[in-house]
């Protein structure tokens, strides 16, 4: 195998060549600011309707019902503190998962310093949220429900529509994390009551750095960034052309590869069935079906996932341990301790990410580097050599 074999697309993704030629000329000759009256500035907006427009009918909203910003984190950012500033006077309570990215989460923190409330309903041993639990922390004072659409880590798809009708039933404001859904899984925010939801381009083969806040119309929702009048007065800056253009086209393309998502499920459960047939001691994270098409996330016992990952990478395979985002820290994945899984197994995850263009060669490579990886990373560990005896004793 020659080149790298890319198994970390929910980190991000590589931007087609499709997308790319259609931003080039907003990043060369076409530079008007759309925001000015002239020509060139009328030549730059069309170019964003036009995205809005595509990506609005992509989940079923209307074209201004969509605000770019710079990505997901911005979008869940705007999403939770303005509802939380709007709404504070009715109450200081909300409710979110114990497993969503660190944009929610870390957010959702920063309230509870500033005297909001915060529940975090539980999930079960695959990661669906307990919808019991939801509905019992509703209260008078609850303000926002923000649960992520699907998980970054183990591919898990929550009951949305469900939780929608939850938050809609008992009259409060529902945001959604849909980083890893969109354009991966269909999304529709009126079937779905969807109030708030965010997305971002570089999780579906679009530019890096742009990303949008669906707001429904009936929420008037204040700024997180205040300044000009753009995107309705909602969220200053000057538009990221280039990048809303990519998002349009990112868009466009996922829509037609969506129809081919079975493709990509039958080959992630190709690798899942070797790994867990091939590997003793190995197990997957996450629901068997209700999950990403491209979602792999095995926990291997008796090892480091950061060793693992370091071995991997020098055989030519890129795969994370948990989230990007918490790679560098020792702590293992608030997300599988939420499912229920001890320290030692959380640790051993690898999560491997596939996309349309992962072939079956590199899958079988993979899994024959892990073997290899495995037993040896076995052969050195007290672990693994104290369980054996045990075993062996039974
Ligand atoms: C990647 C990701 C984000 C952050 O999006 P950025 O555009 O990188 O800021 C937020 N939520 C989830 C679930 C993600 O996977």
């Amino acid at each position: 195998m020659p080149k790298t074999i890319y198994l970390d697309n929910a980190a991000t993704t590589m931007m087609s060549r499709e997308v790319l030629d259609a931003m080039m000329p907003y990043l060369t000759e076409k530079y008007g600011n759309p925001s000015s009256i002239h020509s060139f500035g009328a030549e730059s907006n069309a170019a964003c309707e036009d995205a809005r427009k595509k990506i609005a009918k992509f989940i079923n909203a209307k074209d201004n019902e969509i605000y770019f910003t710079s990505g997901g984190s911005e979008s869940d950012n705007w999403a939770i503190k303005s509802v939380a500033y709007m709404k504070k006077d009715k109450g200081k309570h909300i409710i979110t998962s114990g497993i969503e990215h660190h944009a929610v989460m870390e957010t959702c923190e920063f309230l509870a310093r500033d005297g909001f409330e915060i529940t975090s309903v539980g999930v079960d041993e695959n990661g669906i949220i307990k919808l019991d639990e939801l509905r019992k922390a509703i209260r008078p004072d609850t303000i926002l429900i923000t649960v992520m659409y699907a998980n970054n880590e183990i591919g898990t798809i929550q009951p949305i529509r469900e939780i929608g009708e939850i938050a809609r039933s008992s009259g409060i404001i529902f945001h959604t994390d849909a980083v890893q859904a969109f354009g991966h899984i269909p999304i529709d925010v009126e079937k779905d009551n969807i109030d708030l939801l965010s997305a971002s381009a570089h999780k579906v083969h679009g530019p890096k750095g742009v990303g949008l806040l669906y707001i429904r119309n009936t929420i008037k929702l204040t700024p997180l960034i205040h300044g000009g009048p753009h995107e309705r007065k909602r969220r200053a800056g000057t538009l990221n052309v280039p990048g809303i253009v990519g998002f349009g086209k990112a868009t466009e393309l996922a829509r037609e590869s969506m129809k081919d998502a079975s493709k990509i499920t039958e080959k992630r459960n190709y690798l899942i069935d070797r790994i867990l047939k091939e590997i003793p001691y190995s197990r997957l994270n996450g629901d068997r079906d209700r999950r990403l098409p491209g979602n792999a996330n095995i926990s291997f016992m008796y090892i480091e996932g950061e060793s693992m990952l370091m071995l991997v990478d020098m055989k030519g395979i890129a795969a994370s341990t948990g989230s990007a985002c918490a790679s560098g820290s020792l702590d293992p994945s608030h997300v599988l301790l939420a499912i229920g899984l001890p320290h030692e197994t959380a640790h051993g995850s690898l999560r491997m990410t596939l996309s349309e263009h992962t072939t079956k060669e590199e899958l079988d490579y993979t899994v024959e580097t892990l073997k290899g990886v495995v037993d040896r990373l076995r052969s050195m560990s007290p672990l693994y050599e104290d369980a054996m005896k045990e075993n062996k004793e039974v």
